[in-house]
C-alpha cells in the first residue's frame, strides 16, 4: 500500500534565475568553442555556479584564475563579473585573443566610475570586498582613486578628500535596501555627493529581489537555488528572512536540500540566483512532488524582456 503524501503548497518567485548577463556570458563561452575548438580557457567562473562551470567543462572550456595559467595560442574569456583593466592590457601584451563576457551592466558602472575619475571626482564604491566584480571594477582606476564601503559603519567613517567633489557607485548584486541604508548616510553626511544616473543595483538583483519579498510571509521555508559564491542568490535568502518567512535556505540544487526543514512546513518558496539553470528549480520542483502532494503556484512581479548582444567575435 503506498503510503499518501501530505499537502504542501509551493510558491515559485517569478522573476528567477538566470539574467540577460549570464545568459550572454554562457553563450560566449559555447559559441568560442563552436568557432575556436577546444579548449577555450575562461578566467574565473564564468558565472558563480557549479552546474554552469561543470557543463561547460565538459564541453571543453578550461577555467583558470590567472591569466598566465592559460596558453597565448587559445582564447580566452573573461567572466560576466568584470576584470581589472590590467587583465585586456596583459592580454594583448601577450598577443592573446580574448572575449570580454563582463555584463553590459557592470560595465556601466565601470564607465561611471572612469567619467566622475575623469571629472576629478573621488568615488565611493558600495560592495563586498574580495568579490570579483568589485576587484574588477576598483581595478578600471589607479589604486586610491575609489573607496570601498561594505557598512552603514563604514559610511560613517568614510573622510574624502574633498566632501565637494565625490560619487558613488555600487556592487551589481547587493541588497536594495541594505544599500539604500548605506546611501543614505552617505547623503547625509555629503549632501553634494555624486549619485548614479540609474541604480547601479540592477534590474535582475532588484527583479528577483522584489519577487521573493512578495512570496517571503506566508513561507515556512524558502529554498534559494544557488552557489555559495553567488552575491544575488545569498542576498535573495537575506530578503526572504527579512519579509518574513520563518526559514531560508541557500541550496546547490534538489540533493543538497535538507528535507527535515520541510517535515512541519505547510508553505515552501521556490527561487533561484541570477545564475542558476530553470533545471535546477524544474528538479527541485520534482523532488519536493516525489515528497509532498504539491500545489505550486507562481507570483510573478514583473516580465523581463532585457537581452543583450554577443561581442562580435563570437556573434
Ligand atoms: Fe548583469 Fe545583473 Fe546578471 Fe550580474 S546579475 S550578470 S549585473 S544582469
Amino acid at each position: 500500500m503506498t503510503q499518501e503524501k501530505r499537502p504542501m503548497k509551493v510558491l515559485l518567485a517569478a522573476p528567477r534565475g538566470f539574467c540577460a548577463g549570464v545568459d550572454r556570458a554562457i553563450q560566449i563561452v559555447e559559441q568560442a568553442i563552436t568557432k575556436f575548438g577546444t579548449p577555450v580557457y575562461v578566467r574565473h567562473e564564468i558565472v558563480h555556479n557549479r552546474h554552469v562551470v561543470e557543463r561547460l567543462e565538459r564541453i571543453g572550456a578550461i577555467f583558470v584564475d590567472e591569466l598566465d595559467e592559460a596558453p597565448v595560442d587559445r582564447p580566452v574569456v573573461f567572466s560576466a563579473h568584470g576584470v581589472p583593466k590590467s587583465v585586456p592590457e596583459e592580454a594583448r601584451r601577450r598577443e592573446m585573443i580574448y572575449i570580454d563576457a563582463t555584463c553590459p551592466l557592470v560595465s556601466k558602472v565601470h564607465v561611471e566610475a572612469q567619467r566622475h575619475h575623469a571629472a576629478g571626482m573621488e568615488i565611493v564604491l558600495i560592495g563586498h570586498a574580495g568579490h570579483p566584480e568589485v576587484v574588477g571594477t576598483l581595478g578600471q582606476l589607479p589604486e586610491g582613486a575609489i573607496t570601498l564601503v561594505e557598512t552603514v559603519g563604514d559610511a560613517e567613517k568614510f573622510e574624502p578628500k574633498d566632501p565637494a567633489r565625490i560619487a558613488f557607485a555600487t556592487q551589481t548584486t547587493l541588497s536594495v535596501d541594505d544599500t539604500a541604508e548605506i546611501v543614505a548616510v552617505l547623503q547625509r553626511r555629503f549632501p553634494g555627493i555624486a549619485a548614479p544616473h540609474k541604480e547601479d543595483i540592477c534590474y535582475a538583483t532588484t527583479n528577483r529581489q522584489a519577487a521573493v519579498k512578495t512570496m517571503a510571509e506566508p513561507c515556512d521555508v524558502v529554498l534559494v537555488i544557488g552557489s555559495e559564491t553567488s552575491s544575488n542568490s545569498k542576498r535573495l535568502v537575506e530578503v526572504a528572512l527579512r519579509a518574513g518567512a520563518r526559514k531560508a535556505v541557500l541550496v546547490e540544487d534538489a540533493s543538497a536540500v535538507d528535507w527535515s526543514l520541510l517535515e512541519t512546513a505547510q508553505t515552501v518558496g521556490v527561487t533561484a540566483g541570477a545564475s542558476a539553470p530553470e533545471q535546477l528549480v524544474e528538479d527541485l520542483i520534482a523532488a519536493i512532488g516525489a515528497r509532498y502532494d504539491t500545489a505550486v503556484e507562481e507570483l510573478r512581479v514583473t516580465d523581463e524582456n532585457v537581452v543583450f548582444k554577443l561581442p562580435r567575435l563570437v556573434a
